[in-house]
């Protein structure tokens, strides 16, 4: 099958979060099932690997031709179509521009501008995230007269409902959608543009990245007001498990960590330990649990019980490393605790290198999130070797299976309730299992057990876009 992929991210081009990792190695795997896949990503300043360049395409935008470059680059064999439009792309970050609207509602046109160019016509267009489910707007109503758009069908992906891609009726009349299209049955919400509902709408199918967070993003809950419409669509709506990057994420050939280890060399793995310690500062004590957190630091990943779990977690004897950036709300008490206490420390930046450590040197990975849906740190972990400890919701409730509840099957500890009580509980069994050795080693050889590649999850892919040609 001809798959076009359309992300805001691909690592190693352009990472911010999980939306990168997965842009950056499902389109590989689909490829290794045979599939001609591609992506298309908006050429950012720091995407600076560009191979070739095919020339230019006007996007035509409130009533003018925009001219883009159309370049090419590629990630392990799959090419990367590179939407060229310094106005809009020529800058430091990937998000959080006053335009974003603007910025992603071109790309979401320039998706389908650039095909005739490219010269190659995708059979489905796979969007991920509100950053390009406008497209499935433009092509069921724009370009539906257009036998070559007519054949294309579409596959959403919500990697996080959380955000939709709100804005003002002014970036809808900007764009030149329909009028039509501005009613509760279409793109508009509540008196603004909603991206996401657009590619709930308009996309043939939806999914998003666990079994488990397909069913709560249909609750009031975790649907952020969409839920009503995906209830309403649930028979278009299914779920499937992110992978990880085994070229990236491996323990035996990692390049960025202290020593190599496989689960037959376990006592490298303590001198990853012993490394990161003496890395980051933490006293060199082999047998005080590690703890560590690698993570965006925002509301949806726990930090409001943990913050107050932190100094309790030392308490314990345990020492936790964090790295993360995000809300100054957070990181403000995070660097006040680390000052406090020599057991914890933290890293308030993005650091890719150190994150490779910090999975490989850690005993624990803490995981409290709010809702996730799917969630790559504990996959990245169990891969190392490290326990994690993490809420039960979404994507977390799909891999991780708690060892007390089911000792012969368990790979982590599991909370329930969204308290810094109920945190500090799973943490103080996780810590008596470390230090009481008993069942601990087998913990440990399960959680590396498990197949976390993109295989099987690029099988289910392959077996959706068919019931969409099917269609
Ligand atoms: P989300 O996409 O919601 O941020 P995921 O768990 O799905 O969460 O993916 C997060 C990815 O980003 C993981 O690969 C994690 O290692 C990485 N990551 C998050 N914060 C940082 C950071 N500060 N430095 C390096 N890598 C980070």
């Amino acid at each position: 099958m001809k798959i076009l992929f359309a992300s805001a991210e691909a690592y190693p081009l352009a990472k911010v979060g999980g939306l990168g990792d997965v842009a950056g190695s499902l389109p590989k795997a689909l490829k290794a099932l045979g599939h001609d896949v591609r992506i298309v990503l908006p050429k950012y300043q720091m995407v600076r690997d560009v191979k070739e360049d095919l020339g230019s395409f006007s996007v035509a935008i409130d009533g003018s031709r925009h001219e883009a470059g159309l370049r090419m680059s590629s990630i392990d064999g799959v090419p990367v179509y590179l939407i060229d439009y310094p106005p809009l792309y020529g800058r430091p970050k990937v998000y959080e521009y006053e335009d974003d609207g603007k910025r992603f509602g071109f790309f979401c046109k320039a998706i389908l501008d650039f095909l005739p160019v490219a010269n190659w016509w995708p059979e489905v267009i796979h969007l991920n995230d509100w950053h390009s489910a406008l497209s499935a707007a433009f092509l069921e109503t724009m370009y539906s007269s257009d036998a070559r758009y007519q054949r294309i069908g579409t596959v959403l992906t919500i990697h996080n409902m959380q955000h939709q891609g709100l804005f003002g009726k002014e970036v809808f009349d900007w764009l030149g959608l329909p009028p039509e299209t501005w009613s509760p049955e279409g793109v508009e919400f509540f008196g603004q543009l909603n991206f996401m509902k657009a590619g709930i709408v308009y996309a043939d199918r939806v999914n998003t990245v666990s079994p488990t967070y397909a069913k709560e993003i249909q609750t009031e809950s975790y649907g952020y007001k969409l839920d009503g419409l995906l209830r309403s669509r649930a028979g278009k709506v299914s779920g499937i498990l992110n992978g990880i990057d085994y070229d990236v994420w491996d323990s035996k050939k990692d390049q960025l960590i202290d020593q190599r280890y496989s689960k037959s060399s376990m006592e490298k793995k303590a001198k990853n330990k012993a490394a990161l310690q003496e890395e980051v500062g933490l006293p060199k004590d082999s047998r005080a649990p590690l703890l560590g957190i690698v993570s965006r630091v925002t509301e949806q990943k726990g930090f409001d019980i943990l913050i107050p779990a932190l100094p309790q977690m030392t308490k314990l004897g345990a020492q936790v490393v964090l790295l993360g950036t995000g809300e100054k709300k957070y990181e403000d008490p995070i660097a006040l605790i680390a000052k406090a206490h020599r057991e914890f420390v933290a890293f308030l930046k993005y650091d890719e290198a150190l994150a490779h450590r910090i999975y490989a040197g850690s005993d624990f990975f803490l995981m409290p999130s709010k809702f996730e849906p799917c969630g790559l740190g504990q996959m990245i972990s169990l891969r190392y070797g490290t326990v994690p400890i993490v809420r039960a919701t979404g994507g977390l409730s799909d891999t991780i299976v708690d060892v007390s509840a089911d000792p012969a099957k368990g790979n982590g500890f599991t909370f329930e309730t969204y308290t810094p009580a109920a945190l500090l509980d799973a943490t103080r069994k996780a810590i008596d299992c470390y230090r009481g050795g008993r069942g601990w080693k087998a913990l440990v050889q399960r959680a590396m057990t498990r197949d976390l590649s993109w295989g099987a999850s690029a099988k289910e892919y392959g077996a959706l876009y068919e019931k969409v040609l099917g269609s």
